[in-house]
């Protein structure tokens, strides 16, 4: 239940970011018209199921007491490992829809002006937007005091990646061909290269 708990005042703060970045490209870029959609009833289901794990769970966590059974205490120490974690991967999910502008969609989609993407965080990894999912699923961690609600973004997002990027990645070896995989071999999906890929050295 909430209370003035600073985690979770903390956690609902940047969930209010979260809604407010997506809100915002969602607004700006709903008029798109998208030319392949490769969004399936499964692809669907993991944008809702990320959906409740990501705001659902801990929402109904915080103001009600529906799942007090499965909460738990968290060492003091966790919020100072869960804020810089959520600013830092909400940073990152404002650069990805920033960089990916246009070519951002919800589900698996492709614009009729399609290009790739490979600057910005984009450089770096792949995957920046299901990075900072990831961000967030870890600082969700160590903010909310409850095994179903602290827990549930980590499981979906782990579904989506695993499930969503062979679709993905294939969509877009189908349309960029070449372009896309010497793009997969100067950046890594989710974590950036130790080193600069030789091509760039
Ligand atoms: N997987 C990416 C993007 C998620 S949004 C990330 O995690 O940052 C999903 C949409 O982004 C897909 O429908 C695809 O059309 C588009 N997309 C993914 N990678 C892209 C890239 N490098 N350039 C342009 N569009 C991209």
């Amino acid at each position: 239940m909430i209370n003035t708990d600073p985690a979770h005042v903390v956690f609902l703060c940047g969930i209010a970011t979260y809604l407010a970045i997506r809100a915002a490209f969602q607004y700006r870029f709903s008029a798109e018209k998208k030319t392949v959609r490769n969004s399936t009833a499964s692809d669907r289901l993991l944008i809702v199921l990320v959906a409740t794990g990501q705001v659902v769970l801990p929402l109904v966590f915080l103001f009600t007491s529906w799942l007090n059974k499965a909460d738990y205490t968290l060492p003091a120490f966790a919020i100072w490992v869960g804020t810089p974690l959520m600013v830092a991967a909400l940073w990152l999910f404002w650069r990805a829809h920033a960089d990916l502008g246009n070519c951002w969609s919800v589900t698996l989609e492709l614009n009729h002006d399609h290009r790739l993407v490979t600057h910005g965080v984009y450089q770096f990894i792949r995957h920046p937007m299901y990075a900072s999912f990831f961000g967030l699923a870890l600082s969700q961690v160590f903010l909310i005091n409850n095994a179903l609600a602290g827990w549930a973004a980590m499981v979906s997002v782990t579904l989506l990646y695993v499930l969503r990027i062979p679709h993905e990645e294939r969509m877009m070896l189908e349309t960029f061909g070449d372009e896309y995989r010497c793009y997969m071999e100067r950046a890594h999906s989710l974590i950036p290269r130790w080193r600069a890929s030789p091509v760039e050295r």
